[in-house]
């Protein structure tokens, strides 16, 4: 008889396959109020790795980490139009405190550029206090009506920065720099995922901004996902809040601003980019668990052989657990460690003793072979690397052998339903052609300019359409 699969095989149902993945692989499960989510210990701890390596990179830019309340007076919202409009639809807002109604309700934040801009007015002076740049790690709440574990959920966590700048020019080159330097960097270093940087049109701008700059990523079934964000906010909020500082010349002058953010929709973005149907594949720079090393046996001698080696491996930098749970049977703990994705496996069991080998297992290319057991040190750390290029490029090549060039809207339409995405000239589309793709629930992920750059403006000539469905 042949064995059941673990997982529903994506090419027979896609969303089921996630949600099997997200559930088998222990990552979370839904939270009691509809869109809300629990992350379980190992979704949190892929959480806590992008978060270390992507706060790296954050302050790397002189930005530093603060926090502002959770809860914000509900009149700021009324204070930028754009914005107002824009969220209004996802507000959760609370009526009630310590039994009684509120004077004022207070607003769960969506995003939290009205409390931060309400304190960038009271810091903000001088010059000399420019370039002001700030982020939180925090929780925001936006009631969204078609919730997805990771990807869409009621309440995510994320990061959200938020700058002030003396000049237009600095404020557009800093949102910029976020995207390319902390962002770009990120996913090709470290989610080893790759994506389209381009411009939002004015129809799926942020709320509020003047320019919103995105990373756009293929998913395995050929869907889009928008991964993060960076606005150039101009002087909206500047002048909702009067920030104004006093310049070098003596005069007022209100600041230039941006706000970017990444959320835990990128831990359903690794999902969706790496898993197969054995499970999810954790790139090895990410992955909190690079190597496990299994007992295969629980007898003494077994056991006292893998957590030498475990304190081997972990001496030479790698991060590595060592399961020694032989009370669960061999084969349902190896299946385990597959569903998770963790990049190696080294087996010892009581012949490998003898023969001074383990197994050595391989999640992203697959496959397994023995090895002598001082091999290993000197080997892992090219084997991780490569496997962290294998996905890298496996992403690249998914993108590129699924993007077709096409010069009408019903050939955008048919490649985006063949499982793709298009490109389209923006000067054969635009904004009346980006409407009747919606009817098709195509939307224009983002603009890009003929040489692969980022366009300076939505019109600039020359500018490509990139078009897809979207999660
Ligand atoms: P925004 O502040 O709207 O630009 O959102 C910043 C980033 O958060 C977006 O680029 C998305 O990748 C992500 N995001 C937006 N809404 C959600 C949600 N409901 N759940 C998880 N991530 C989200």
């Amino acid at each position: 008889m042949a064995k059941a699969p673990v997982l529903t095989p994506r090419a027979d149902d896609f969303p089921r396959w996630y949600q099997d993945l997200i559930t088998k692989a222990e990552l979370a499960d839904n939270g009691p109020v509809r869109g809300t989510m629990v992350i379980r210990p190992y979704g949190y701890g892929l959480w806590e790795r992008m978060q270390a390596e992507m706060d790296a990179r954050i302050k790397e830019t002189g930005t530093q980490n603060a926090y502002f309340p959770l809860l914000i007076p509900q009149s700021y919202f009324a204070r930028e139009a754009d914005h107002v409009e824009g969220f209004a639809p996802e507000l959760a807002v609370v009526t009630h405190g310590g039994g009684k109604e509120l004077e004022e309700p207070a607003v769960v934040r969506p995003t939290s550029e009205m409390i931060i801009n309400d304190y960038f007015s009271k810091w903000v002076q001088s010059y000399r206090d420019l370039p002001l740049q700030i982020n939180q790690w925090a929780n925001v709440v936006r009631w969204e009506l078609r919730p997805r574990l990771f990807l869409r959920t009621t309440e995510f966590l994320w990061q959200e920065g938020h700058t002030a700048h003396a000049t237009y020019e600095e404020a557009r080159d800093f949102a910029a720099h976020i995207q390319q330097h902390v962002y770009g960097n990120f996913l090709t270093e470290v989610l080893a995922t790759d994506f389209v940087s381009g411009r939002k049109t004015a129809k799926e701008r942020f709320a509020g901004a003047v320019n919103t700059l995105t990373l756009e990523s293929m998913m395995g079934d050929g869907k889009a996902l928008q991964m993060v964000t960076s606005h150039e906010l101009g002087q909206n909020f500047a002048k909702a809040f009067n920030t104004r500082y006093l310049s070098r010349d003596g005069r007022q002058e209100l600041v230039w601003q941006t706000s970017w953010g990444s959320t835990t929709r990128m831990i359903g973005a690794l999902v969706m980019t790496h898993g197969d149907d054995n499970g999810l594949r954790v790139p090895p720079r990410l992955a909190q668990i690079q190597v496990v090393v299994l007992a295969i046996k629980g007898e003494e001698a077994v056991l006292a052989k893998v957590r030498e080696l475990g304190d081997r491996l972990r001496a030479a930098g790698l991060r590595v657990h060592v399961d020694d749970r032989t009370d669960t049977p061999f084969g349902r703990r190896a299946v385990d460690w597959e569903l998770k994705g963790v990049p190696v496996r080294i087996e010892v069991g009581p012949r490998d003793l003898e023969n001074g080998t383990a197994m050595l297992a391989r999640r992203i290319p697959g496959g397994k072979e023995p090895v002598p057991v001082d091999s290993l040190v000197p080997l892992l750390p090219a084997i991780l690397e490569e496997d962290q290029a294998l996905l890298l490029a496996e992403s690249r090549e998914r993108r590129e052998s699924r993007t077709a060039d096409v010069s009408t809207i019903e050939e955008a339409v048919e490649a985006v339903g063949a499982g793709g995405w298009a490109r389209i000239p923006w000067a054969d589309l635009g904004e009346e052609g980006e409407a009747r793709l919606a009817a098709h629930a195509v939307t224009v992920r983002c603009l890009v300019a003929a040489d692969g750059s980022v366009p300076a403006a939505d019109d600039a000539p020359g500018n490509v359409a990139v078009v897809a469905r979207a999660y």
